[in-house]
């Protein structure tokens, strides 16, 4: 399956619709924003590492806010940090040329969290996603990348394997098609409304009513047909 570029979605949105569904309905089909502290933090850090520039740094070159598509996934969005690194290696797959430096070049994708690791793969999905990216757009195979972490000031290694590409694709075709609905997902909520910045704006408390009203009218309903 391939998109069009006028079908492409902000790869971002992965890690918005993993969190909450809704909030990404809210950002991506309503555009609506509204910054938290979280949020804003997290904007700080990447306004640093989204500064497009490129510089070497012992043989190895890095580039910040890299611009990235994929057709295969129907996404485009913008890399933190990748990080070329020169090779010698014979295995061409894994190397690719970029323009204005000679030699083959290696490339890694490097993502920054302000938080700490995560058990879910969110995270591994946003970055694999950009790993996909690069492998279209450099005709590379990027087999690892890495997630720096704020809160543990550590990098972790995230391996692409199959099953980590599979549910990347998987996610980013549900985003398409609930996209294509163009209906905002319903309330969901949970412990994570806490930290949602667009809780004024979603009203999980209020909106939430609607579903335990329409319980309560089919639970008397059933209630009366039992009877
Ligand atoms: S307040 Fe809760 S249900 Fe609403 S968008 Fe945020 S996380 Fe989702």
């Amino acid at each position: 399956m391939s998109y069009s570029e006028e079908q492409f979605l902000q790869l971002s949105g992965l890690q918005h619709y993993q969190f909450c569904k809704r909030q990404w309905g809210l950002i991506h089909i309503e555009l609506l924003w509204a910054e938290n502290f979280l949020t804003a933090s997290g904007n700080l850090l990447h306004s640093r590492v989204h500064k497009r520039d490129t510089e070497m740094r012992g043989g190895v070159l890095m580039s910040r806010g890299l611009r990235l598509h994929s057709y295969k996934l129907g996404l485009a969005g913008q890399a933190d940090i990748v990080q070329f690194e020169r090779s010698d290696s014979s295995n061409d797959k894994l190397t690719c040329d970029l323009p204005a430096f000679e030699g083959r070049w290696k490339p890694c994708p490097v993502e920054f969290k302000h938080g700490k690791p995560k058990i879910s793969a969110c995270d591994r999905i946003q970055l694999c996603a950009q790993a996909v990216c690069l492998e279209e757009m450099l005709e590379v195979q990027i087999d690892l990348g890495q997630i720096f972490y704020g809160k543990t000031r550590r990098r972790e290694d995230v391996e692409f394997t199959e099953q980590l590409r599979d549910k990347t694709a998987a996610l980013a075709n549900e985003i398409h098609k609930v996209f294509d609905l163009g209906v905002v997902p319903k309330v969901t909520p949970g412990p994570k409304c806490k930290s949602c910045s667009l809780r004024e704006l979603c009203l999980p408390k209020t909106t939430g009513i609607d579903k335990k009203v329409k319980q309560y009218i089919e639970r008397i309903l059933s209630d009366e047909t039992d009877a």
